[in-house]
C-alpha cells in the first residue's frame, strides 16, 4: 500500500548525484505508481562529484576481475552508451592510450594489459613506440595500451536527463533539504532535516557521496571507516587547437595508489584539460566549511593513510596544485607545456573511503541496514557504472 501525505513516501533517496538519480529512475521504472522522492541538500543536481569529474566513460581495464568496480564498470559502460544513444545525449568513443614513458613503468603496463584481457576487453592492443605515434602523432612513449572503448560525455547532461525521466515517471525531487539524521522505527524510516522537518518512508537509500559517512556514523564507527575528501584540480590548455589530440592520454597508474594520475582529456566542446591532481581537501565542498576538515583530520585513519602512502609521496601530493606541476606532468608525453599555456580549470572533490589501518577501500561499498541502504563508497568509475549500480541495487532492494 502506498503512503500518501506530503512528507510520506514509499522510497526516499538522499542525494541527487548520478548514483541517486539513476537509482530513482530504476525503481520508478520497476514500480510504477509508487511514491518516491529524492532529497538534495543543494539547490541543483550534480553539484558535487557527478558534475565535476573528467567526463570519461571508462572501459574497466583498471579493475580487478570479479570486483564490484569491474562488474559494474563493464555493465555500466554498455548501459551508459545505450542510454546516451536513446536519449540523444552527446558522447564520443575516442579511445585512450595508457602510455609508459619510462622503463620502470613497463611491468605495471604489462600487468594492466593482462588485466584488460582477463576482463574480456579483447579489442585492447599493446603498442610499441611507433604504433603509439600512429594512433596519436607527436606522442612520446616507450609503449602503450590502446583502449578503443574509452568514451567521453558530460555527466551533468546525463543527470539532467535522469531528472526528466524521474519526473515523467511520477517521482519528485526536493532541493535544499539537508538530511541530518536517518532513524528506523518498526517498519518506517524517519529522516529529519537541518530545520527539524521529518520525512517518513518504507525504505531510505543514502547516496550522499562525501557525506555518506556522516549519515551512517554508527555503521562507519563500528567498521572503522572514514571518508577523506581528496581535491581533484584541472588545468585547461589556453589554446587547445595547438594540440590536436585524438584519444585521451593517461599515464601508467601507480598500482599502490588509488588515483589514475594527471591525464590529457579532450572534452566534447574541443577543450583539453590536464588533471585531476589528488590533494587532501580542506573541506567537503568548494563552498564548504573549514570545520569539515576536523571530521577527518583528527581521525587516526587519516594519519595512518598518510604514513601508509608515504613512499608514493603523500607529502608531495599536498604541493601538487600549481600550474608548474601540471605543466611538468602534461609534458611527460612529448608536448612541451609551459605553465603560461594553462589556466585554472574546474575542481572536483572525491570521496575516498579508508579503513582503520589507513588502507583505501578499493571497491564500491554498499551496506543494507534493514530499512536503510547506505551507498558508502562510490568513487570513480561510479559515474560510468551508475546505471549498473542502480540495477543491482534495485534488484536487492525490491
Ligand atoms: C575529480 C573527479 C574526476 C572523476 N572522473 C570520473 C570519470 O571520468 N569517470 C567516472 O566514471 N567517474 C569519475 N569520477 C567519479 C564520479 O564522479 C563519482 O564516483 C560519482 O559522481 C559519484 O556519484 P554520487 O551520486 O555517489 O555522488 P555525488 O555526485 O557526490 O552526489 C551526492 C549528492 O548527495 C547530496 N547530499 C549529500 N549529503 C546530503 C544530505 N545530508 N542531505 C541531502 N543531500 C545530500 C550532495 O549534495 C550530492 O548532490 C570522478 C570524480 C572526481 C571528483
Amino acid at each position: 500500500m502506498a503512503l500518501k501525505s506530503g512528507n510520506e513516501f514509499d522510497f526516499i533517496i538522499i542525494g541527487a548525484g548520478i548514483v541517486g538519480l539513476a537509482l530513482a529512475r530504476e525503481i520508478l521504472i520497476r514500480r510504477p505508481g509508487i511514491k518516491l522522492c529524492v532529497l538534495e541538500r543543494e539547490n541543483r543536481i550534480a553539484a558535487h562529484q557527478s558534475g565535476n569529474n573528467s567526463g570519461v566513460i571508462h572501459s574497466g581495464i583498471y579493475y580487478k576481475p570479479g570486483s564490484q568496480k569491474a562488474l559494474n564498470c563493464l555493465a555500466g559502460y554498455r548501459l551508459m552508451l545505450e542510454y546516451l544513444r536513446e536519449n540523444n545525449l552527446p558522447f564520443e568513443v575516442c579511445g585512450k592510450i595508457i602510455a609508459a614513458v619510462a622503463e620502470d613503468e613497463l611491468p605495471a603496463l604489462r600487468r594492466l594489459y593482462q588485466n584488460g584481457l582477463d576482463l574480456g576487453l579483447d579489442k585492447i592492443e599493446w603498442l610499441n613506440e611507433e604504433q603509439c605515434k600512429t594512433i596519436q602523432p607527436g606522442i612520446k612513449a616507450l609503449s602503450g595500451i590502446w583502449v578503443p572503448y574509452t568514451a567521453i560525455t558530460d555527466y551533468k547532461l546525463v543527470c539532467e536527463s535522469l531528472v526528466r525521466d524521474i519526473r515523467q515517471l511520477g517521482g519528485e525531487i526536493r532541493f535544499q533539504i539537508e538530511v541530518s539524521q536517518v532513524l528506523q522505527n518498526h517498519d518506517i524510516a524517519i529522516l529529519t532535516d537541518r530545520k527539524k522537518v521529518s520525512f517518513f518512508t518504507r525504505k531510505a537509500i543514502v547516496c550522499a557521496g562525501l557525506w555518506a559517512g556522516q549519515l551512517a556514523h554508527t555503521l562507519t564507527n563500528q567498521k572503522g571507516l572514514t571518508i577523506i575528501p581528496f581535491q581533484g584540480r584541472y588545468y585547461d590548455l589556453k589554446q587547445a587547437e595547438k594540440f590536436p589530440i585524438g584519444p585521451l592520454i593517461y599515464p601508467v597508474p601507480n598500482p599502490a595508489f588509488p588515483f589514475l594520475g594527471v591525464h590529457w582529456t579532450r572534452h566534447l566542446d574541443g577543450s583539453i584539460s590536464l588533471g585531476p591532481n589528488a590533494t587532501p581537501a580542506m573541506s567537503l565542498s568548494n563552498s564548504g566549511s573549514r570545520m569539515d576538515v576536523l571530521n577527518f583530520i583528527t581521525k587516526a585513519a587519516f594519519w595512518k593513510m598518510a604514513w601508509r602512502y608515504r613512499k608514493q609521496g603523500f607529502t608531495e601530493l599536498m604541493k601538487s596544485g600549481s600550474a608548474d606541476f601540471f605543466a611538468v606532468q602534461g609534458s611527460r608525453f612529448g608536448w612541451k607545456i609551459q605553465s603560461n599555456d594553462l589556466k585554472k580549470g574546474k575542481m572536483g572533490i572525491r570521496a575516498l573511503m579508508v579503513d582503520q589501518t589507513g588502507q583505501v577501500m578499493d571497491d564500491f561499498v554498499i551496506i543494507h541496514d534493514s530499512l536503510i541502504t547506505h551507498v558508502l563508497n562510490a568513487p570513480s568509475p561510479a559515474a560510468t557504472s551508475s546505471l549498473s549500480i542502480a540495477r543491482n541495487l534495485a534488484d536487492e532492494i525490491l
